[in-house]
């Protein structure tokens, strides 16, 4: 038994809960063992709890603080709350004063980010001084549970404060540069198809930058595509394995990064999610149905033949592949400054649609442009595609539309979206860009 189980098997008990004053502290919370989107907040996996008369805060199994939920007054909804990303981001789930959100993104809540992002929603609630309190106060809280006399607290309870109070808002901080640190680089963006899992994925960088370099990509790596060795991605693994700990078992996806992990080949892909399948112990996860994500190119999905998708398909994962087709149109290709032909693009969505038919464990999804100034031409290619090529609605393959330069005008955005949402074959979303 490794250092991990056997601390995992000390940390499954049964719940416990203990007040003081008028804070309740409840410790190995459950929450659901799979991924659903529904339009109230759910948790996953295992965790721990403290609600006070303000704020219900949840933290992960290291006792890093995960959720702040508002229950006073002041706080936009009481079903909306904040999420810290494992790099140190807070992420507003907002669920509503708009209509349709469904439609726009296939998820009940928008995400909004404390930093820039081509969101196509307003309303972002960062800055207003009840979300920031909201943050501060876990300084507050964790002092407070530091003065508690231990005699009198039950062991469950006394062993989780000693996890979480050394955990500031300061000391996250430095946390955050660690997971950078083991990866490389920070991800600058998650593939589209990560919010079936909410986003909570252990990365793994297979190979940085990209084949392609094009002009108008902000969160491409301005790297020559390279390798990295067997060698670099079994330290990752193990050093990760260190740095998420017990909250390891709170995960069941693996991102396969940064942004062509197709073109690194099978036999390296394989390589990577069978060795993070058995070290970072997936099947033991405390949430079911291992998915593992990877973005391709145009050119990798054309050149990865058949036999390796059935290699794929055989792995211990659902896989998703996202790749970037941005348009079927040569004139916006090369606006865009993507060295891609439109026929290699249309050759790339028929090979999507082929293997999303033949692999049942398999789903390559695509991404195109979405901006106001684009000419007819661009959005007539995608509907080519989407729509004319197409005998019959499909529900696998999403197509995500991806909003360039979103400030410009959002309303009208969000018409173009719709306009093509509507005729499209496959199902169709917005693309908000996420970091981790
Ligand atoms: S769009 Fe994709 S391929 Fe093009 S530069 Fe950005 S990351 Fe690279």
């Amino acid at each position: 038994m490794n250092f991990f189980q056997h601390n995992r098997n000390a940390l499954i008990c049964l719940m416990e809960s203990y007040q003081f004053d008028d804070t309740i502290i409840t410790v190995n919370k459950t929450g659901a063992s799979s991924f659903s989107k529904v339009s109230y907040p759910i948790r996953y996996g295992r965790f721990s709890e403290i609600k006070t008369p303000k704020y219900i805060y949840q933290f992960n199994l290291n006792g890093q603080i995960k959720y702040i939920q508002g229950k006073n007054q002041n706080w936009p909804d009481p079903n909306e709350w904040l999420k810290r990303t494992v790099s140190n981001d807070w992420i507003y789930y907002s669920s509503g004063g708009y209509q349709g959100i469904y439609s726009f993104i296939g998820e009940y809540y928008v995400p909004y980010f404390n930093y820039p992002c081509n969101t196509i929603f307003r309303h972002n609630p960062f800055g207003s001084t009840h979300i920031e309190s909201a943050i501060r106060s876990l300084d507050d809280l964790l002092l407070s549970l530091s003065y508690l006399p231990s005699r009198k607290v039950p062991p469950a309870i006394r062993q989780f404060i000693t996890l979480a109070t050394p955990y500031s808002l300061s000391a996250l901080d430095r946390n955050l540069n660690t997971l950078h640190s083991i990866i490389g680089n920070p991800v600058t963006v998650l593939p589209p198809d990560t919010r079936h899992v909410d986003y909570e994925v252990i990365p793994i960088i297979i190979a940085d930058g990209c084949i392609y370099n094009c002009g108008f990509c902000s969160v491409k790596q301005r790297k020559k595509f390279t390798l990295r060795s067997k060698k670099n991605i079994l330290e990752q693994m193990n050093r990760l394995k260190a740095f998420y700990k017990e909250d390891m078992y709170n995960y069941n996806s693996i991102f396969l990064g940064q942004h062509d992990a197709l073109n690194a080949g099978l036999e390296l892909i394989k390589f990577s999610a069978l060795h993070a399948y058995e070290l970072l112990d997936i099947k033991n996860s405390n949430i079911k149905e291992p998915r593992l994500f990877l973005f391709g190119s145009v050119d990798s999905l054309i050149q990865t033949d058949e036999t390796s998708f059935k290699a794929l398909n055989k792995m211990p994962f659902y896989t998703y592949i996202n790749v970037g087709l941005e348009s079927a149109d040569q004139n916006t290709l090369d606006f865009l400054k993507k060295p891609v032909s439109a026929e290699k693009v249309q050759r790339a969505f028929s090979k999507m649609i082929d293997i999303n038919r033949k692999f049942e464990h398999i789903e390559i999804t695509a991404n195109f442009i979405l901006n106001k100034d684009l000419p007819d031409d661009h959005y007539d290619s995608v509907l080519n595609l989407t729509h004319n090529s197409l005998d019959r609605f499909y529900s696998k393959g999403n197509i995500y539309l991806s909003p360039m330069n979103p400030e410009a005008d959002k309303k009208e955005i969000q018409k173009k979206f719709m306009h093509l949402k509507n005729q499209s074959r496959l199902p169709t979303h917005v693309y908000l860009i996420q970091r981790l």
